[in-house]
């Protein structure tokens, strides 16, 4: 087996969307890292043994250089990856100039319609450029693609209508995600996420619909007993999990470093999730990620139902 090592490089701090639940809100100044920085990181943690790079915004392909910027990470064998809201793809030369040099994609699209899409982007030009961007890519992009959809109070009843739409494009891959609590995600945590209770009969539809059309679906953030008898579905099991993550914090159980996750130079999209007294009677205790320590707060435990 190939030994992966990923940096997450955050090359940017712009973004033509303004969403919602936009946990990087706090960081978006508009700068950007120059390319020599860029360079030099690459570098560096080439020679140290990092294979796979995540280059991260804001929206990274709004980088000044970012054609230039993915041909050195493909001049110096790196893989690829970013999460884009795909804007930039809706140009053909802009495909052209750096669809090459991309591994992997992963298209944020949160709605079905541009409706939701746009309020929950605050960008009414972004649900067209989606679209666009979606169509360039299933013509002229090669490498892995996939799609993610921070799950709102506006389209969790429709996640089944937005793994439809991913898929008449020819993406077969979808991450849910609970919104992360921070930035502008935690100032509005409690208005725009909706309690597990009323989110998981939709959970449950949007698998059913995955597994009928062959997309690899999973949820992350949300606790596994939330999945019930569909844990599997549940990222906290799409990278190996260490025991020795957990650490006993008043009582709770807090994770500090996270499943699969490095200590250095990554972005911990799980960070605040914690275990709560429930969580040590559960037989998935040492593979679960547990709840957003946020959500327990305001709802505690109640919806929590321990594995036998
Ligand atoms: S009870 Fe706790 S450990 Fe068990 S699945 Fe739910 S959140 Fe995870």
């Amino acid at each position: 087996m190939v030994h992966t090592r990923r940096i997450d490089l955050f090359i940017v701090k712009k973004c033509c969307n303004r969403c919602i639940f936009c946990s990087e809100r706090n960081n978006l100044d508009g700068s950007e890292l120059s390319f020599e920085k860029i360079k030099n990181i690459l570098v560096a943690e080439r020679s140290k043994g990092a294979n796979l790079v995540h280059f991260v915004g804001g929206e990274p392909t709004l980088h000044s250089h970012f054609p230039e910027i993915l041909k050195l990470s493909k001049a110096l064998h790196y893989n690829t990856f970013i999460i884009s809201n795909a804007i930039m793809f809706s140009s053909y030369e802009f495909c052209i100039k750096t669809l090459p040099y991309l591994d992997e994609i992963m298209i944020s699209i949160h709605g079905h319609n541009n409706k939701i899409h746009s309020i929950n982007t605050r960008n009414p030009a972004a649900f067209k450029s989606v679209f666009q961007g979606m169509k360039n890519l299933k013509k002229y992009y090669k490498g892995r693609l996939q799609a993610t959809t921070a799950i709102t109070s506006l389209n969790y009843k429709f996640l089944t209508n937005i793994a439809e739409l991913i898929h008449n494009f020819g993406i077969n891959e979808y991450q849910c995600m609970s919104i992360v609590p921070t930035g502008e995600g935690s100032r509005k945590f409690y208005e725009i996420f909706p309690k597990f209770s009323v989110l998981s009969p939709h959970v449950i539809k949007a698998i059913n619909f995955c597994e009928s059309k062959n997309i690899k679906i999973r949820f992350s953030g949300i606790p596994m007993c939330i999945l019930g008898d569909r844990y599997q579905y549940s990222y906290d099991l799409w990278e190996p999990f260490k025991i020795d993550n957990q650490k006993d914090h008043n009582g709770k159980i807090r994770l500090w470093n996270e499943p699969g996750k490095y200590i250095e130079n990554n972005f911990k999209i799980d960070i605040g999730r914690i275990k709560t007294r429930k969580c040590k009677k559960c037989s998935k205790n040492s593979i679960c990620g547990g709840v957003y320590e946020k959500y327990f707060l305001k709802y505690s435990d109640a919806e929590l139902v321990p594995f036998k």
